[in-house]
């Protein structure tokens, strides 16, 4: 879709990204009273290559139309270390559910309708949504900020809203800093009639601070690994090798793809002048597991109502943005990155007190329920002192 009107459009919010982060952003914003416009480039519904997985923290911010894309609930992770020892982390509090089950305690998602459906949810409270729409270029003026295109009209909007994901061109224009950028490689592919294990399963690879994943969707898998980004060749074959030890094959028609995956430096900024920076593109991502969408979410409901306040003419809600990112999500990605740091240097170490420590496995499914966060985690005498001598 092109966008009409020029220098005559005008908006309240205009946010650019229409991912977990700015969906959630322009529904907050909407929320808010303000006039939004939320843009992306793809056409959607669009795929994008992720695992899908949903914890707790990011669950219990979900609109109605969001929670109906779960497609399991799933509540056993097998772990393997380089593809051996093999053990399976349950929840073992009794379903309510189902009294004689384990509890589910992570939920899987396909990208591609979970993101369509946050879309709705901010089109629902009052966003105007336009795909198809790339952002080129943002100039400040007195009065807001001038968004341009590729071909030539610009809009004017109050305050503008990055949410445009990894090494994303608004991230750029604000000045975000990358502490360090991963790359993911993920296969999508029909869940064969073999494979009838519901369990997600996670490999912790021969490279430093490298996993492998299988995500079970109904009827799809999404299998993947991650590694630090410019290993190019040595990440395939990882995949390779793990879709072989599973006894699993890429078909024709199945998706296979990549994407960079980033966290932010200590002092990357969340905002210049009327932009204001949510999710990827502002390095909002827990480095140990590469989990972002709840990060996205989070900045996205904070970024959003900061737009309304903006624009109802509180000045002071730019600021309680960032205050708020770097009281609440700030520890955590600093948390993520010392358990990373631990993980690359002693693999079998966070394997053994994941899977055969009854305190580990508990600290693992309280993370995933969205009961427990990895700062609080690391703030524990007993892991403080661990990491310490791991260091
Ligand atoms: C392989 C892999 C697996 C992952 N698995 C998980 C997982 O299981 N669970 C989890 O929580 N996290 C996972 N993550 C991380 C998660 O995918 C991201 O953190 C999350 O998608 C970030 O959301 P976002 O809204 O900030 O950005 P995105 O979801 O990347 O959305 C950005 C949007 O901006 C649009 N855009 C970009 N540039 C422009 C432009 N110039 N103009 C207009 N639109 C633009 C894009 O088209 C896109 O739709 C994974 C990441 C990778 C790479």
């Amino acid at each position: 879709m092109t966008v009409r009107g020029g220098e005559d459009e005008s908006w309240d919010v205009v946010v650019v990204g229409a991912g977990p982060a700015g969906a959630t952003a322009a529904r907050f914003a909407a929320l808010g009273g303000a006039r939004v416009l939320l843009l992306d480039k793809a056409v959607f519904p669009r795929y994008k290559t992720c695992g899908g997985g949903i914890i707790g923290e990011s669950r219990r911010r979900l609109s109605e139309h969001a929670l109906a894309t779960i497609e399991e609930d799933v509540a056993e992770v097998g772990m393997s270390l380089r593809f051996g020892d093999l053990r399976h982390v349950r929840d073992d509090r009794p379903s309510v559910a189902a009294p004689f089950m384990a509890t589910p305690f992570i939920a899987m998602v396909q990208r591609e309708r979970f993101d369509q459906a946050n879309v709705d949810a901010a089109v629902e409270a009052g966003a105007t949504f336009r795909d198809g729409t790339m952002v080129r270029s943002l100039q400040q003026q007195e009065d807001g900020v001038s968004v341009g295109f590729a071909d030539g009209p610009t809009l004017h909007a109050r305050v503008v809203i990055g949410a445009d994901g990894a090494g994303g061109r608004v991230g750029r224009y604000v000045g975000a800093q990358a502490a360090r950028t991963d790359f993911g490689l993920e296969a999508e592919l029909p869940r064969p009639a073999a494979y009838t294990d519901d369990a997600v399963l996670l490999d912790w690879g021969a490279h430093p601070g490298t996993y492998a994943w299988v995500f079970p969707k109904r009827d799809l898998l999404t299998v993947g690994v991650i590694e630090r980004h410019g290993h190019g060749d040595r990440t395939r074959d990882y995949l390779d090798a793990w879709m072989t030890h599973l006894g699993l094959a890429v078909g024709p028609g199945d998706r296979s793809s990549g994407h960079l995956t980033q966290w932010r430096t200590a002092d990357s900024p969340l905002r210049r002048g009327d932009v204001l920076l949510a999710g990827e593109t502002a390095g909002l991502l827990e480095p140990w597991t590469r989990e972002g969408i709840s990060f996205a979410l989070r900045s996205g409901e904070w970024a959003g109502a900061a737009a309304g306040d903006m624009v109802a003419g509180d000045r002071t809600a730019p600021a309680r943005y960032e205050r708020r990112v770097w009281a609440e999500l700030v520890p955590e990605i600093e948390a993520g990155a010392r358990l990373l740091r631990v993980f690359e240097r002693h693999p079998g170490v966070v394997h053994r007190l994941l899977t055969r420590i009854p305190a580990g496995r508990r600290l693992f499914v309280a993370f995933c329920r969205g009961d427990a966060s990895l700062a609080g985690m690391v703030r524990h005498r007993r892991v403080r002192g661990l990491t310490a001598l791991l260091r």
